[in-house]
């Protein structure tokens, strides 16, 4: 029989376990918060506890963490792990230092099913999603191993935020995650306020809504194109929730969001979508103006461009950094807050969008994104460029 993953559970499903065991609620709390707060896996050292329930754990129940395959650490403090999630599938985890915070980069599925154009994670094709236990492994290593890395104090946190922004698309795996942001909003977990924790989607609206409803969190979507052909092209799954669908779903789910305003992200890429005319389109897509979106839809938001980080096949480059200002600059005069992703990790290729390398290609989806070039030109196609990779908070 195989033992239960404790790091499957939110506390309400630990109390459940316990409560099968004949315990009571504030055992399982004692619990929870040995795991999660203490980093502790092996039950004999969870010393409150009682011996009968330290033995009846030991028989049932593992803390299961994921084989880690490798660590790196950036000149710059930025570390990148990679995971061993099995069958050949790797899956990396990012933490990023900045003065007044520390931000971990979390993966949600081994591959990705969207293939976007422009993301080494799309074009890898999709492997498996990863269990709650999975995306929580990821954070429980770290926070741990970054205490007694940086030498901090007992109750002293590494980790400030946590971005669902590595590799897959988080709500393509909504069953998971929601009980994955629940052990991290946990005050008895790791107590992250519900503005440090951060959704990244591609935009699928339906499930923004159920996620406003669920487990409301910061929200950014990957937005990339202000109308709907170039998003078509560029993020796939824009042919079946347009940009109109999109927006309305940002607009309600700010009604219960920790924050005022839905961070859009806009990777930058030379030719495609970094013109002047473009940027202009984008300050009338969030401000209601756009043919795309119902007329008077404003959404507040703040928009970080995103260098693109280009990797072998993606046939495409990055603008420019004078490119990547001048659109900034468009966003900013129309009063929009706009900011540009900073290079961290790049000794140790920590990028955003390039992330886990190792895994293994899988064929099918391959071909499926070459059929896809085939019948979309974009422009401009170049040879391949490999360039330092980047990293954002
Ligand atoms: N699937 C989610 C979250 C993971 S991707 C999403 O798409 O939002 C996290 C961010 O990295 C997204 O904004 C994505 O557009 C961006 N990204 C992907 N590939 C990239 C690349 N090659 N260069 C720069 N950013 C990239
Ligand atoms: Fe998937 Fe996000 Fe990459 Fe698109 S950008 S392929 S949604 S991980």
């Amino acid at each position: 029989m195989s033992l239960v993953n404790l790091l499957d559970f939110d506390l309400e499903a630990v109390a459940a376990f316990c409560a099968g065991l004949g315990e009571k609620r504030f055992r399982a709390v004692q619990l929870f918060r040995w795991i999660h707060q203490k980093g502790e896996a092996d039950f004999e050292r969870m010393t409150d506890l009682a011996r009968a329930l330290r033995d009846k754990l030991a028989g049932r129940c593992e803390v299961r963490p994921l084989p880690r395959i490798s660590e790196h650490v950036s000149a710059d403090g930025t570390v990148k792990w990679l995971f061993d999630v099995g069958a050949g599938n790797v899956v990396e985890t990012v933490f990023i230092p900045e003065d007044d915070r520390g931000t971990l980069c979390i993966s949600s599925q081994a591959g990705c099913a969207v293939g976007c154009r422009f993301c080494s994670t799309g074009h890898q094709g999709f492997s498996r999603n990863l269990s709650t236990g999975e995306i929580l492994a990821q954070l429980w290593h770290a926070e741990h191993a970054l205490r007694q890395r940086l030498n901090l104090a007992a109750g002293e946190r590494a980790i400030t935020n946590v971005v669902m922004m590595g590799m897959g698309e988080p709500l393509q795996n909504y069953a998971a995650l929601v009980p994955a942001l629940k052990v991290m909003l946990d005050d008895h977990g790791y107590g992250l306020s519900r503005r440090r924790v951060t959704v990244s989607t591609s935009g699928m609206a339906r499930l923004i809504d159920r996620l406003r409803d669920d487990c409301p969190v910061a929200l950014a979507v990957s937005l990339h194109a202000a109308d709907d052909d170039l998003r078509d092209h560029l993020v796939p799954l824009n042919r079946k929730h347009p940009l109109d669908d999109l927006l309305h779903a940002c607009r309600r789910y700010l009604d219960r969001a920790p924050r005022d305003f839905v961070t859009f992200e806009y990777c930058m890429l030379d030719g495609v979508n970094d013109s002047d005319a473009q940027a202009r389109a984008l300050v009338d897509l969030v401000n209601g103006r756009s043919p795309c979106t119902t007329p008077g839809l404003r959404i507040p938001c703040k928009i970080n461009l995103i260098p693109f980080n280009p990797f072998p096949q993606s046939g495409l480059k990055r603008s420019p950094r004078e490119r990547v200002q001048a659109f900034a600059r468009i966003l900013r005069d129309a009063g929009l807050v706009a900011t540009i992703r900073k290079t961290r990790g790049d000794d140790i290729d920590a990028a955003c969008g390039q992330l886990a390398g190792e895994v293994a290609d899988r064929t099918n989806a391959r071909e499926r994104m070459q059929r896809r070039r085939a019948v979309i030109p974009l422009t401009p196609v170049a040879s391949p460029v490999v360039s330092k990779p980047e990293v954002g908070a």
